[in-house]
């Protein structure tokens, strides 16, 4: 469960994952530390992008 502490000194083993909007890879950053598993989309844009019918 606690993996996602390791990558201390470690920069070739940064995890990544495709954005849910435009499939672009995400590496991770130092940001998302604490949310990585919640960061879905690149960017702000793709986030907003995530749902085609706005309220
Ligand atoms: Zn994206």
């Amino acid at each position: 469960m606690a993996q996602t502490n390791t990558f201390k000194g470690n920069k070739q083993s940064l995890p990544s994952k495709p954005c849910k909007t435009c499939g672009r890879d995400m590496t991770w950053r130092k940001a998302w530390a604490k949310n990585w598993e919640q960061v879905l989309y690149c960017s702000d844009a793709c986030r907003k992008n995530k749902s085609p019918t706005p309220p």
